[in-house]
């Protein structure tokens, strides 16, 4: 190694340490203050004022609630997304031993998207205090809405991604022990799509349902009917999944419903899979309902394709990682059937979304993500930060 790489790296290991209590602090915080999809008004503000402060040009708005804040180099170059999302879920947090909770009843960051965001501000604190070694443009960007899907494609459409020429985002994972980063080329997240199927019927008396077409048994059959789409028509070699969510119907236990409604999501890894998946679940619930003289009207809801790194940024990512906590401790990660809205940006330029484990092995099982239980290791956020940095010089270099 020359002298200057050795300065470099020292610098580097001395930038990331620096942003490290800061980093636990915004998570803490973040983590106490959850806001749902699409209410992320206080987050916001925070990474706005926090992105001003180390000199980025901040936009707030974009698209709803995102924020996009951008630095230049000075110096020609490419442009880098790291993007951030910054939704917390409608659950009530349980569990002792944590080192912060909500103070909001009934929200929670519930899937570690309060460390994403302090990881991004810390890896652009790390990185302004790296400014000299890199060129192009730095563009942060903190979305909104991941949790139903719904935050990406506005911001989009209302520029966040425009001249973006590569992308880089993490996931906190409980489930990989922390001091373990798991990045792949290709598909790691899969398709996420909802769906809605109405069935009308023709109500009535219970005791008398030769008078009437119950909605509830034929809704009783399309959910049994669409599994065999999985079961029957996909190839075992291709994860996919359609869950039924919820189905109302009814509103009393003699009255015959005059309508059901069902609502689900599909998933797929393979992208030509997940409009097969959607086109099957409404040719089967139309060709069922209308079997027992009832009506389906399927209708597609908000959705987003699977998460898809180029080989090349995967490549760099790993290098990046293995810099970062060694060779033996980065993965191949395992394509996983949750989605990712981050998707839409990855569609748009190529880039790399990874896995950085988040789980405390001494706990023994972790609570899965979503769950009431869940809970980073903060052991994790500095790892996030380094290999993003890591991985942004090596873009921007
Ligand atoms: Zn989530
Ligand atoms: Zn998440």
């Amino acid at each position: 190694m020359s002298g200057v790489a050795v300065d470099l790296e020292a610098r580097i290991r001395a930038e990331v340490d620096r942003t490290r209590e800061e980093v636990t602090d915004t998570r803490r915080v973040l983590h106490r203050h959850p806001e749902l999809s699409l209410e992320e008004n206080h987050t916001a503000e925070l990474v706005a004022e926090r992105s001003a402060g180390l000199g980025f040009t901040v936009r707030a708005g974009v698209g709803g609630t995102g924020v996009t804040a951008d630095l230049d180099s000075g110096k020609a170059g490419p442009t880098l997304m790291l993007r951030a999302d910054m939704d917390a879920l409608p659950i009530v947090e349980r569990g002792d031993g944590r080192v912060a909770r909500s103070e909001v009843e009934g929200v929670m960051h519930a899937c570690g998207h309060d460390g994403h965001v302090a990881v991004a501000l810390g890896a652009a604190t790390a990185l302004v205090g790296l400014r000299d070694s890199w060129s192009g443009r730095l563009r942060l960007c903190f979305q909104p809405a991941e949790e139903i899907a719904s935050g990406a494609m506005p911001m989009i459409a209302d520029g966040a991604a425009d001249g973006v020429d590569r992308v880089l985002g993490i996931h906190l994972w409980a489930p990989l022990e922390t001091g373990r980063v798991a990045v792949k080329s290709g598909v790691i997240f899969g398709s996420a799509d909802s769906f809605s199927v109405t069935i009308q019927g023709r109500g009535g008396h219970g005791g008398m349902p030769h008078t009437t077409i119950d909605p509830v048994v034929v809704t009783a059959q399309v959910i049994l009917a669409i599994q065999s789409i999985i079961s029957r028509e996909t190839s075992p070699f291709s994860p996919a999944v359609i869950t039924i969510g919820r189905v109302t119907a009814g509103t009393a236990f003699n009255v015959i419903a005059d309508s059901a409604e069902l609502l689900g999501t599909t998933r797929a890894i393979d992208p030509s899979e997940r409009e097969r998946l959607l086109q099957r679940v409404g040719e089967i619930a139309t060709a069922v309902a209308s079997g027992y003289g009832a009506e389906a009207k399927f209708l597609r809801g908000t959705g987003c394709p699977p998460v898809v790194s180029d080989a090349a940024t995967a490549d760099l990512v790993h290098r990046a990682a293995a810099a970062t906590v060694g060779e033996d401790h980065v993965d191949i990660a395992v394509p996983i059937t949750v989605g990712d809205d981050v998707a839409c940006f990855l569609e748009r330029a190529p880039g790399c979304y990874f896995l950085v484990g988040a789980g405390h092995p001494e706990r023994g099982p972790v609570p899965p993500h979503h769950s009431a239980y869940f809970d980073i290791d903060e052991a994790a956020l500095p790892v996030g930060v380094e290999t993003l940095v890591r991985a942004s010089l090596d873009v921007l270099g």
